[in-house]
């Protein structure tokens, strides 16, 4: 039976609220008193007047004050339920949740989503398989997808349902337009966006990526991504300028309007505070707590401890959210490296800025100051007056702290933990001697803060987020025990990523194959090479090139 609860008190007040049956367990009701199917979304800062549909939040990325959306309840399963997850294909499983939230999409509509967003284009049938290592530690893969990254997840099925949502709007004449899809990235959303949204009806995307600042393989990912909607741009700055110019170009008021009037389209974006993106997140850990219950490596007495490598918060707050659905999951481990500002906020409740200096990492996806998902955590946990304060502290003074009762809660459920760049390289050596298991650098740093921190009488997952191909030369500094930032040793020196990663295969016999896409990498056709100027002008050119061509 699927119980609902009320979510906004719930995890403070759990005793005061009264649990209701949800309508899809007994459709045949007409009890007033039933919640409605459909899971509204309210925003993190209590600013919007009436909750919107799965679809609208999804549409509109970011509340209006700035706040993020989040539902107003949450589905909740018991072991039984969960269980029975077991026996559907991944694609069902994704599909299952969203007809637990009651999302307004036609079914029909929702299960072709699904089964497409979970299909051909991924290099194992299981989608996200778990792998068991030594002493009770299994790793769920998350980069079997088209562009080896977990972010591929949430991007095969996010475009779907976007798209949809977008057709959906049109017919009920909500929206005249299609959408402009703009993102900056600095590595792997940039690849996984494109490969999501290419060729998706109603939307076309451009990307903004430093020139200089990302991967040569990640650039090749991205200027050989094929697709009729969408274009990539190199900017000359870092990936602040990119954000930036973007920014400008979404307020650009005279841009906006010759979108409009030359190519019927709106602006949007997809970033990962896009509650769509958080969704299908949620998926891979009810999935995988299920097969785990059901080979009684879990029970709800005895529940998984799970590790996440993070940046941004999203991931790790599919976690909590799954916990809170009623997975059996114990403690989130929360791992960061050298720019870890979210392991000192788990451990003193103070989110502070103000001083941090930047440093670069083998974990680049994990560079990131300000967690922006980590509002959705706080409102969860203490409401909307009080995230809305907080944010607005960031906002001003660079810096909040939560009070002691929400630090209590937080610590409850969190624990953070970080590793120094060569830590991170030392710990893929160390998997890889060990147990022959060949990690990228997120992977293994997650690995390794998840053994330290984890309760010792808990099994523990960690969820690997990349495939090692992608890092290929830290993954040789690690295997040849070479330090972060140094010169590769003379074999390797002159080796371009892509033969590192067939270097990598014979210094670690037993890695597995390299991932065909990327094998296949440096023989596909560079469609997009353009570089353009840093600055709001050349992002404006470069968005009405686009819709001129
Ligand atoms: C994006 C990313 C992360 C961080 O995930 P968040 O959801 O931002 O916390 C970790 N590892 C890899 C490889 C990534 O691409």
């Amino acid at each position: 039976m699927l119980i609902v609860t009320q979510n906004r008190d719930f995890y403070v007040h759990s005793t005061l609220k009264k649990r209701l049956p949800c309508q899809l367990a007994c459709p045949h009701s007409n009890d007033a008193t039933m919640l409605p199917m459909s899971i509204a979304f309210t925003d993190t800062r209590g600013l919007i007047k009436a909750p919107v549909s799965f679809t609208e939040a999804i549409l509109a990325g970011l509340a209006p004050g700035g706040g993020l959306f989040v539902p107003t309840r949450l589905p909740h399963f018991d072991a039984q339920e969960l269980s029975e997850l077991r026996v559907l294909p991944y694609h069902a499983r994704a599909e299952w949740l969203y007809r637990a939230f009651g999302v307004d999409l036609e079914s029909e509509a929702l299960a072709s989503l699904c089964a497409d967003a979970y299909g051909e284009q991924w290099d194992d049938p299981r989608i996200a398989p778990i792998r068991s290592l030594a002493n009770g530690t299994s790793v769920l893969e998350l980069w079997h997808g088209p562009t080896s990254a977990f972010k591929d997840l949430a991007l095969q099925l996010m475009p779907r349902t976007f798209s949809a949502a977008i057709k959906k709007q049109r017919a009920e004449g909500g929206l005249n337009h299609d959408v402009l899809i703009l993102v900056a990235t600095s590595g792997d959303t940039g690849s996984a966006a494109l490969s999501g949204f290419a060729e998706r009806p109603h939307t076309n995307i451009i990307v903004f990526y430093p020139a200089g600042g990302v991967s040569e393989i990640q650039r090749r990912q991205m200027a050989s991504q094929a697709g009729n909607n969408l274009a990539v741009f190199g900017v000359e700055g870092n990936f602040d300028d990119c954000q930036n110019a973007v920014k400008a170009a979404f307020n650009d008021a005279e841009l906006c309007e010759r979108l409009t009037t030359e190519a019927n389209l709106q602006f949007s974006s997809a970033n990962s505070i896009n509650w769509g993106r958080l969704m299908p997140q949620i998926v891979y850990y009810l999935s995988a707590t299920a097969e785990l219950c059901a080979t009684g490596a879990i029970t709800p007495e005895r529940p998984l401890d799970i590790a996440v490598p993070t940046g941004n918060f999203g991931n790790i707050l599919a976690a909590w959210y799954a916990k809170h659905m009623g997975a059996p999951i114990g403690q989130l481990i929360c791992a960061s490296n050298e720019n870890k500002v979210l392991a000192d906020f788990l451990e003193s409740g103070v989110y502070d800025i103000r001083d941090r200096l930047f440093t670069t990492t083998p974990t680049p996806s994990m560079d990131i100051l300000i967690s922006s998902n980590l509002e959705r955590l706080l409102y969860e946990l203490a409401g909307d007056g009080a995230c809305a304060a907080w944010m607005d502290e960031l906002r001003h003074e660079k810096r909040f702290a939560v009070d002691a009762s929400t630090l209590a809660i937080i610590k409850n459920e969190f624990v953070g933990g970080w590793l120094s760049n060569d830590g991170t390289l030392a710990a893929i050596r160390r998997l890889y001697e060990e147990q022959r298991y060949l990690c990228d650098p997120h992977s293994a740093l997650a690995v390794e803060v998840g053994q330290r921190l984890r309760s010792a009488d808990r099994p523990l997952l960690v969820a690997a987020t990349a495939h090692w191909a992608k890092f290929a030369p830290d993954v040789t500094r690690a295997l040849t025990g070479t330090a972060y930032g140094a010169e590769l040793p003379a074999d390797y020196a002159a080796c371009s990523e892509f033969d590192l990663m067939h270097k990598v295969q014979e210094l670690a016999p037993g890695s597995g194959r390299i991932p065909t896409h990327l094998a296949n990498l440096a023989n596909r056709p560079e469609r997009f090479n353009a570089v353009i100027p840093a600055g709001a002008n050349a992002v404006r050119d470069a968005v009405l090139s686009f819709i001129q061509q």
